[in-house]
């Protein structure tokens, strides 16, 4: 659990607190350890209290999203669906059915490079621990969304060729993310920011100005490339530097090439910009799949969507929404 230093709880006093006619308004923001990632909510509310129990309630959510989809603990539908899937159709809770069908729309609109079976190789690796598949035991591995047979009637899921796993890591934190969003809306609030890790959805502005989210500098430990400013939106960031290990001079990160069952080359990170974070999470793990011409391609045919890809070389690349700064 890389970030379980972080569980703690801030509250932030703000600047605004002291304008007048909001006089007892305040950002209010907890951090958490949840789906073995960071999970921050951050609120603007004239009650702290309340602003305390909308936050639980996003915190509750992420919890519920883990036990309903992790592949790592045993008792969740999603490694019931790992282990049995093989060998027979397994019913599946409605919404982990849903998500799973949404993740197909991103696979088949960039021809399997988002493909949630990557994890049929994504078992065999181990980030902490430096392993990695040998190519012969890759060669035995199918990851192919083709193969996964969804029954909407029955709501079961089936695997065509046993030896198959899923993991949704690229898609269920942001669709966490939209989830948490709405429920802060349900709970009355107007301006907050949401992140899992490296997807984030804002809703609302930053009280009167747009919110700034920088893009971080992937080769270093602090310190950002660009920042944007930013309002009612959702935006992901996958990088090569979150997970991975290095061995033999070569780096190993968690984004694989569902045609080699290796680690997708090329990028350094990858920002995209929509208007939900389950469409920006998922799109994120794509594009760093496809690379820069195919995935900016691919973006800018898209309505709504935009992305800054940073390649091995540094260089910054920008979907034709975006104006580069001083342009
Ligand atoms: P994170 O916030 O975990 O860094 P990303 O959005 O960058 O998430 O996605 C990386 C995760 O996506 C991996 O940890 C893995 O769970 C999953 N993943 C890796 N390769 C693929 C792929 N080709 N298609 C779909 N999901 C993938
Ligand atoms: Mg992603």
């Amino acid at each position: 659990m890389p970030f379980s230093h972080l569980t703690r709880t801030v509250v932030f006093a703000c600047l605004f607190a002291t304008l007048p006619g909001i006089a007892n308004a305040d950002w209010f923001e907890q951090e958490r350890a949840i789906m073995g990632t960071s999970i921050t909510a951050e609120v603007w509310d004239n009650n702290q209290q309340h602003a305390q129990l909308c936050i639980q309630k996003v915190m509750t959510e992420m919890h519920r999203i883990d036990s309903l989809m992790s592949p790592f603990h045993e008792d969740t539908p999603l490694a019931k669906i790992n282990r049995e899937a093989g060998q027979h159709p397994v019913k599946t809770p409605a919404e982990l059915f849903a998500l799973i069908k949404r993740s197909f729309i991103f696979s088949r609109l960039s021809h399997g490079a988002f493909d949630i079976s990557f994890a049929s190789a994504g078992y065999l690796y181990d980030y902490r621990k430096k392993i990695k598949p040998t190519d012969d035991q890759l060669k035995h591995v199918i990851i192919d969304y083709r193969q996964i047979a969804l029954d909407d009637a029955r709501q079961t899921i089936k695997f065509n060729k046993p030896g198959m796993r899923l993991d949704l890591g690229g898609i269920a934190k942001g669709y966490a993310v939209d989830n948490s969003i709405k429920i802060l809306q349900q709970c009355g609030i107007k301006h907050a920011r949401v992140s899992a890790g490296g997807d984030s959805r804002l809703l609302g502005d930053r009280h009167g100005r747009p919110w700034i989210i920088g893009i971080r500098n992937p080769r270093k430990a602090e310190g950002t490339v660009l920042a944007l400013p930013l309002s009612d939106i959702a935006i992901s960031t996958s990088g090569d530097y979150e997970r991975y290990f290095v061995k033999d001079g070569e780096r190993y990160s968690h984004i694989l090439n569902p045609r080699t069952g290796k680690s997708a080359k090329g990028l350094w990170s990858v920002t995209i910009i929509g208007p939900n974070a389950t469409t920006t999470d998922a799109l994120s793990t794509t594009l760093f799949v496809l690379g820069v011409k195919k995935g900016i391609q691919l973006v800018d045919k898209m309505k709504d969507i935009d992305a800054v890809m940073i390649d091995n070389k540094g260089i910054i690349h920008y979907s034709q929404g975006l104006t580069p700064p001083g342009q």
